[in-house]
């Protein structure tokens, strides 16, 4: 069974397998994360105390957050995933637009991520606003596998199998890659059950990194600083225009994400 990266076990049992030069450029991405994570939310909390109620501002702060290190995170993996394709050292991984078999899973993000998403929303897909509501529910409060076997396709995945918020997308739909799709398949068909989809880890450990400095700015802050299940997060900050604020005030707001 190959680790799930996403996992904080999987991360563990690939992060068991570096060396030490590899470790130490992980920690330092920690750690880098971490202290970028702690000036947005200096800003956002700076924005908050600015505007009042008009929240839009520090939204922006934490999305900006969110969007570097997405950003930062595609760069780092695709250099990796190149120079390991170029040494023959793996296959190519079998991911490509309208193939969306694992769009029917569970998925993680970090706060600053939903809080991105729901502002994407608000000003550029309003659309996808009652899908969200209406999907929500049906997947909230169950853990990652008990959300899989119920099959419940992802709010922002689009008649043609697009992702519909492709350019703010979760990091972890971001890092999470397939050296087989016809396994992928399978595992939809099952439920999301089978446990055997060969991923491509090395993504998935630089978002575990990444989403472990966020949760400790988050921490730093006196914040709630769990990851949150995407649909159930987004809905929540979409419809309830005090819940970032209060968020940012120091008050548990979100349901934390269930691995198990
Ligand atoms: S992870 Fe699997 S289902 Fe998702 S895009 Fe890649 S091959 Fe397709
Ligand atoms: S956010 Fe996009 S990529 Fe992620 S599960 Fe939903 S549709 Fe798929």
């Amino acid at each position: 069974m190959t680790a799930d990266p996403n996992t904080p076990e999987g991360a563990a049992q690939l992060f068991g397998r570096l060396n030490e030069e590899e470790r130490a450029a992980l920690r330092e991405l920690h750690d880098e994360t971490r202290a970028h994570g702690r000036t947005g939310l200096a800003a956002a909390k700076a924005a908050q105390d600015t505007v009042g109620q008009a929240n839009g501002s520090a939204a922006a702060h934490l999305a900006a957050v969110h969007m570097g290190m997405a950003e930062f995170l595609q760069v780092a993996y695709r250099a990796s995933y190149d120079n390991a394709l170029a040494d023959r050292l793996i296959k190519p991984v079998a991911c490509t637009s309208g193939c969306a078999f694992c769009c029917y899973l569970s998925v993680e993000v970090t706060i600053f991520g939903a809080v991105a998403i729901a502002s994407f929303i608000a000003a550029s897909r309003p659309d996808f606003a009652q899908p969200v509501r209406d999907t929500a529910p049906k997947v909230a409060g169950l853990s990652a596998l008990q959300r899989s076997a119920r099959q419940v396709a992802c709010a922002f995945l689009q008649k043609d199998n697009t992702c519909g918020i492709y350019a703010v997308r979760p990091m972890s739909c971001g890092a999470y890659f397939s050296f087989d799709a016809s396994v992928c398949e399978q595992d939809r068909k099952t439920g999301g059950t089978s446990g055997n989809i060969p991923v491509y880890g090395w993504p998935g450990v630089l978002n575990s990194m990444i989403t472990g400095g966020l949760s400790a700015a988050c921490e730093d802050e006196g914040l709630q600083s769990c990851t949150v299940e995407l649909l159930s997060a987004v809905a929540l900050i979409l419809d309830d225009s005090t819940a970032v604020p209060r968020w940012l005030a120091g008050q548990q707001v979100f349901t934390p994400y269930r691995h198990v």
